[in-house]
C-alpha cells in the first residue's frame, strides 16, 4: 500500500498538471461520479487545488466539489499528455481529469468519491490536516495527545492509525521505531514523553526526506538520498530495518527480527540490541 510520501508525490504531481487551469474533459467508471458530473459539470471548472492528507488524495474544483480518492493496494494516477499511450489499459481507468495540456487518469482507484465543503468536514476517514505528518498544519503536540491516549496498545500498532499520525504505514512504522531506539512491541504507557515526542519527530523527518523533489519510489531511511535507479535490485538497501530480517543491523551487527503485529497482522522489522523494551523483556521474531 502506497505510504504518505507515495501520495503526497502524486498529489504534487497532479497540483502542478491541473491546478489553475480550466477543465476540458471528465469522464468516470463510477455511477456516483457522473452522476455528481451530470448535475454539477466538471468541465469549464478550474482545478483550485491537490492536496494529500494521509492516505487520501483530494482534488478540490472552484465549483466546491472536492474529488477524494484513496488508492489502497491497486489504484494509481497517471499524468500524460494528449496524445500519448497510456502505461495501463483502458480497462483499468476509472477517473479521467483533462485540460488543454495533460490528461490525468486514475487506473484501478477502488475508492472514490465527490464531496462538498461539509460533507468533506464530516467524512471521519479522511484526516483534518493537522494529523497528516507531511502537512505544515501538523500539529506535533496534539498528536502526542493522540498517541498517549492509547496507553494499552503496542506502539507499532498506535503509529499505524491513520486517525493519530495520518500517513505512516508499514515501512515508516518499523524505520520510525527503529531511528528513535524504540521497540515497536514496547506499550504505549510505558515511553516518556521524550520518547513520543521523539518517535513523532522522526517520523515527519523520515517521510518528509522521501518527499523531496529528487525522491524517487522507493523509501530511503538510511544512508542518505538514492537516485531513482530502474532497476532497483533491493528494495531494502535504503532502509534501517524493514525488510531485512536476518541481515545485520547497519548499527550493531545483530541480526534483525521479524513478526508479525497487531489486529491486522502486519509484518514488523526491530533490532533487539537498538530497540529494548524498557522492562528488560524479551520480544522474539
Ligand atoms: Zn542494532
Amino acid at each position: 500500500m502506497p505510504e504518505g510520501d507515495t501520495i503526497f508525490r502524486t498529489a504534487r504531481a497532479l497540483g502542478r498538471a491541473l491546478t489553475g487551469k480550466p477543465v476540458t474533459g471528465f469522464r468516470s467508471t463510477y455511477p456516483l461520479l457522473t452522476r455528481f458530473n451530470d448535475e454539477t459539470p466538471l468541465v469549464g471548472q478550474t482545478v483550485d487545488r491537490v492536496e494529500s492528507r494521509g492516505k487520501w488524495l483530494l482534488i478540490h474544483f472552484s465549483g466546491g466539489g472536492t474529488l477524494a480518492t484513496h488508492m489502497l493496494m491497486s489504484g494509481s494516477w497517471h499524468i500524460y499528455r494528449p496524445g500519448e499511450p497510456w502505461q495501463q489499459p483502458d480497462v483499468n481507468m476509472r477517473i479521467v481529469i483533462e485540460n488543454s495540456e495533460y490528461i490525468a487518469v486514475g487506473f484501478r482507484v477502488p475508492v472514490a468519491r465527490m464531496h462538498t465543503e461539509q460533507s468533506l468536514a464530516r467524512d471521519r476517514k479522511i484526516p483534518r490536516s493537522v494529523i497528516d505528518v507531511l502537512s505544515a498544519e501538523f500539529d506535533a503536540e496534539a498528536a502526542a495527545l493522540r498517541i498517549s491516549a492509547h496507553g494499552g496498545e503496542e506502539i507499532g500498532d498506535v503509529l499505524m492509525r491513520q486517525e493519530v499520525l495520518a500517513g505512516v504505514g508499514n515501512v515508516f512504522k518499523s524505520e520510525t521505531c527503529f531511528v528513535s531506539g524504540i521497540n515497536p512491541f514496547c506499550k504505549v504507557a510505558a515511553l516518556s514523553r521524550e520518547q513520543v515526542a521523539a518517535l513523532i519527530a522522526a517520523a515527519r523527518k523520515l517521510l518528509a526526506a522521501n518527499v523531496l523533489e529528487d525522491s524517487g519510489d522507493t523509501i530511503v531511511t538510511y544512508g542518505g538520498r538514492k537516485r531513482r535507479t530502474t532497476h532497483e535490485a533491493d528494495s531494502s538497501a535504503g532502509l534501517w530495518v524493514y525488510s531485512r530480517r536476518g541481515e545485520l543491523c547497519r548499527r550493531c551487527g545483530d541480526p534483525i527480527r521479524r513478526r508479525i503485529q497487531g489486529p491486522n497482522a502486519r509484518v514488523t522489522f526491530w533490532c533487539k540490541r537498538c530497540q529494548p523494551m524498557p522492562d528488560g523483556s524479551d520480544v522474539d521474531g
